[in-house]
């Protein structure tokens, strides 16, 4: 069984209807149980009238229930406002408001909440609007990315393609719903007919616990950010004797240190990791690369993002005299713009050959047809003129075995950036960071070396698991 978007319904697919469709952190549901506990809610949504295109925020974390309301809104053309719990009650109620969504279903308490006066006054969204997500402020102020059925399609075609996931695929979700990393699985289990294994945030603190549940339910495909896995990999446990069904790996969402893919390969030698690159506003990912030992060899100053899907175009605009320029993607999978931001719609989505277009405030370069992230356009890095990548920085930091995790950041006097402090988290006591210092300027030269080196136990992440550099910079200050 599966579901099917364009019929908008479970379609069966083979007779397999018993086999685990989500293990939640509340319970497991094979494929009938799924269906059915759809169709219920779609029955009780349906008693409040609620217009084509009325859209329905989802509060919760883990639960089967969060998977659930998410497919029978999709099933009813109702577009669907992910919110995990990591987020406050407030930023919640503002969600709510922007959007005058008359329905709220909460998943861990399995309520509903109906505000019928929003019901008729509330503006009514395009019903081919599958899901808004509202950026968690990584790139700036929240906004809420509308992401249409024609957008999902084309998504799961390349799934289908190109990363080749099937029915057997089983995923690790460990992204919160409100991170659109989170779509691969999603949309990977639900509209294939594998399986979803979602981990709470209790559990993944568990090292052992989770391990143990990756191998009971036979996952095969790990999905996250590269910072989520770094703790994982330090573990004796996590390795392919003990966990042998997992041969898959995919990132996206950050830059992917080529020190993290030997460490993969060395726990899970015969595994596939992939590297995938894009913004929430273009369905997220555009680019895909399987991060294989020649790649890691050939490209050592940073890895490749990949190769740019198929119907869809990479233009790099402005670009300098390095053929560095800003990535413009363009092509179905762009999304038809923030919720009611006309403003920054004009700005950003400008249409282009009669498709929709995205300004990333990424940049990058192609070499060998491959797509390469140079940085973010607000951290473009001069510092005393010098153009800096600071990934580099960080590769040779983690270039030493002692050092596990290194991230630099440069801080700021208005917009000019007046010296760079790595932060690192080791693995031994005797780091001496005298010697770290000296051993990287033997290969950097002396501008890219930071003024200064700060141990960490660990790094703070933000609600996606990406490092929060903000939260480091603050860390810095306090010191
Ligand atoms: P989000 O919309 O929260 O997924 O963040 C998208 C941003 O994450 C992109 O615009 C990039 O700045 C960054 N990003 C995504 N994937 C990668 C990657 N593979 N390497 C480097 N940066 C990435």
């Amino acid at each position: 069984m599966k579901f099917d978007l364009e019929l908008l319904e479970f379609v069966e697919c083979n007779k397999d209807s018993q086999k685990i469709a989500i293990s939640a952190s509340d319970k497991d549901l094979t494929w009938n149980e799924f269906k059915n506990e759809v169709e219920k809610l779609k029955i009780e949504i349906l008693k409040y009238n609620l217009p084509k295109g009325h859209p329905v925020v989802i509060y919760g974390h883990k639960e089967a229930k969060f998977i659930v309301s998410m497919t029978a809104c999709m099933s009813l053309g109702l577009p669907y406002i992910p919110v995990d719990t990591i987020y406050p009650k407030e930023r919640l109620n503002k969600i709510i408001n922007i959007l005058s969504s008359a329905l709220v279903i909460y998943t861990i308490e399995n309520k509903m909440e109906v505000n019928t006066n929003n019901i008729n006054t509330s503006y009514h969204l395009d019903d081919s609007i599958i899901y808004i997500i509202f950026t968690s402020g990584s790139t700036g102020e929240p906004k809420g990315v509308q992401i249409t059925k024609n957008s999902i399609l084309d998504f799961k075609t390349w799934l289908e393609t190109d990363f080749k996931f099937n029915n057997n695929s089983i995923f690790m979700n460990q992204a919160p719903f409100s991170f659109d990393l989170s779509v691969y699985e999603v949309v990977g289990f639900l509209l294939f007919g594998g399986t979803i294994i979602l981990n709470s945030r209790e559990l993944l603190e568990n090292h052992l616990e989770y391990f143990e549940r990756l191998k009971k339910y036979e996952c095969n495909t790990w999905v996250s950010t590269p910072s989520f896995i770094s703790k994982y990999l330090l573990s004796s446990e996590f390795v392919s004797s003990n966990i042998k069904t997992l041969t898959s790996f995919l990132f996206c969402g950050e830059v992917l240190p080529s020190a993290t893919v030997k460490r993969i390969k060395n726990n899970f030698p015969d595994s596939k990791v992939l590297n995938t690159y894009g913004p929430t506003e273009a369905t997220v990912a555009t680019t895909l690369i399987e991060i294989t030992s020649e790649i890691i060899d050939k490209y050592s100053k940073s890895l490749p993002v990949g190769y740019v899907k198929k119907n869809t175009i990479i233009n790099l605009l402005d670009k300098d005299s390095e053929n560095v320029g800003e990535i413009e993607i363009v092509g179905d999978n762009v999304s038809i713009g923030y919720f009611k931001n006309e403003e920054l719609n004009a700005q950003k989505f400008e249409p282009k050959y009669e498709k929709r277009s995205f300004r990333t405030g990424d940049f990058g370069y192609f070499e060998d047809n491959m797509l390469f992230f140079a940085n973010r356009k607000d951290e473009l890095i001069k510092l005393h003129g010098f153009r800096i990548e600071l990934g580099e920085i960080d590769k040779e930091f983690t270039n030493n075995k002692e050092v596990t995790d290194a991230i630099t950041i440069p801080l700021k006097r208005g917009s000019e950036v007046v010296k760079l402090i790595t932060f690192i988290v080791v693995n031994s006591s005797a780091v001496n960071i005298e010697d770290l210092k000296e051993e990287i300027s033997k290969v950097l030269p002396y501008y890219m070396i930071p003024s200064d080196v700060i141990i960490l136990d660990k790094f703070p992440y933000n609600t996606n698991h990406k490092i929060d550099k903000k939260e480091l910079i603050n860390i810095y200050k306090t010191l």
